[in-house]
């Protein structure tokens, strides 16, 4: 902390104007936030010119870092033309043909401005194709804030149910019969979500599920977990949708190529964009035919004042577009090194924990036991003491990370970069085996 840094004094203008001085509860920081000035590849600068390796990426959004010249090609070309319009663009239909050739289990999409909004049309969508009110989403796993996609984010132990999870308010004010609609499943633990959904199943639109979720850990979903939710999604006539608005920056064909699964409905956003607002609901031609205006009004009704805008959308094909095979197998060879070094500082100075992930996201824990759900990724008072030493010690290294310890590559890293990634990663860790 430095009462004279510039990031100071901006918050201390920006808590006249905004609640708290924030706009965002996820880039809230004590004792103040850093303001970020400007991005460039992999780095960005504060408002004191101090510079840091981004490990953030906008929560995981950047894939390309900041300021790539693709992107800012085809973003400035469409501005030149027109920001927004009354009347739809060659640019939706030519995002919409470019991801449902890469997902199998797109046949047709359906664009929105963030992942909340995506995920919140998903569930409408399940709703109104099977005409049935419950939704199924899985203990701590983040969806945005739509009131159905956010119960149960963060029970705390004294609210996790004996047996099974039991649905929790995340926000003041949740009514009750938001809970009641939601079935809360654990995380990879294939036969308590089976019995609860067939408990529910004749009441059932869907199960929502992400298969590598953050907030519950970043632990990947085991195989036979997701399989056992594909089969009995089928079985009680409810829809699988998977959240992919992270995950899509796994693979070339997203967590649903590498799982080698096919969900009903899939949400996007992040990398989509190309760093704009996006959000986007894919699925099966009959699902997706809920939003079909021809015959009159449609089963769901969807606008959007800036859905599909195209600059997001020229900005989102020129990202996808860099994103070939080639770009995923370094992200992954990258993630990987990044993975086994930390794991490597870890053992090296004695600390418990170590890192969990795929491809080019990873989270660092502190937690002495193997990840695989929200619970046992849930932080005691001491392995969060741990957490947030680490976090200060690696901003002062000059590495942006978030402050669960999600960690997001982008593709104009060098390996001189992630070196520097595992060096600043060790160093930090050495501080908190100091205060052990
Ligand atoms: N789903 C998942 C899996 C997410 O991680 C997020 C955001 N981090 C969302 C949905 C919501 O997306 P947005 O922030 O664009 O509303």
């Amino acid at each position: 902390p430095d009462p004279n840094s510039s990031s100071q004094k901006m918050y201390d203008r920006a808590l006249a104007s905004l609640p708290g001085g924030n706009t965002r509860t996820t880039v809230f920081m004590k004792p103040y936030p850093i303001y970020a000035a400007r991005g460039e590849g992999c780095r960005v600068w504060d408002l004191d010119g101090n510079v840091y390796i981004d490990c953030i990426n906008n929560f995981t959004s950047q894939i390309h870092g900041h300021a790539h010249p693709a992107l800012i090609k085809a973003a400035t070309a469409q501005l030149a033309l027109g920001s927004a319009f009354g009347l739809p663009t060659a640019s939706e239909v030519d995002l919409a043909e470019l991801l449902a050739s890469r997902l199998p289990s797109v046949d047709q999409v359906r664009f929105a401005n963030s992942g909340t909004e995506a995920v919140m049309m998903a569930l409408k969508a399940a709703r109104a194709h099977t005409g049935r009110p419950k939704i199924a989403k899985c203990e701590g796993a983040y969806h945005g804030s739509y009131d159905y996609a956010e119960v149960s984010l963060d029970p705390t132990p004294e609210a996790w149910g004996r047996n099974a999870p039991v649905s929790v308010a995340y926000a003041k004010g949740t009514p009750d019969n938001v809970l009641a609609d939601v079935v809360t499943i654990p995380f990879n633990d294939t036969e308590a979500a089976v019995s609860l959904i067939r408990e529910h199943g004749r009441e059932l639109a869907c199960v929502l599920v992400d298969p590598m979720p953050n907030r519950a850990g970043l632990a990947p979903a085991n195989q036979a977990y997701l399989e056992a939710l594909r089969k009995v999604t089928r079985e009680v006539g409810a829809l699988l949708i998977f959240d992919e608005v992270i995950t899509f920056r796994l693979g070339y064909r997203g967590a649903q190529g590498i799982w080698n699964i096919d969900p009903d409905l899939t949400t996007l956003g992040k990398i989509i964009g190309g760093g704009f607002p996006v959000g986007a609901i894919g699925g099966r031609r009959d699902v997706m035919a809920v939003f079909d205006p021809r015959p009159g009004k449609p089963a769901l009704p969807h606008g959007g004042t800036f859905s599909a805008n195209p600059v997001t959308m020229r900005a989102g094909i020129a990202a996808m577009e860099l994103l070939d095979e080639a770009a995923f197998a370094r992200l992954d060879a990258m993630g990987e090194a990044v993975r086994s070094g930390i794991n490597e500082a870890f053992h090296r100075h004695g600390v418990p924990g170590g890192t969990v992930g795929l491809g080019s996201l990873l989270k660092i824990h502190f937690v002495d036991r193997p990840v695989r759900d929200y619970r046992s990724a849930y932080l005691s008072e001491e392995e969060g003491r741990r957490q947030m030493v680490f976090s200060r010690a690696l901003l002062n290294r000059g590495v942006l990370a978030a402050g669960n310890g999600l960690m997001a590559l982008s593709t104009p890293m060098t390996d001189a970069d992630i070196n520097a990634i595992i060096d600043a990663a060790s160093g930090a860790l050495e501080e908190v085996a100091r205060t052990l």
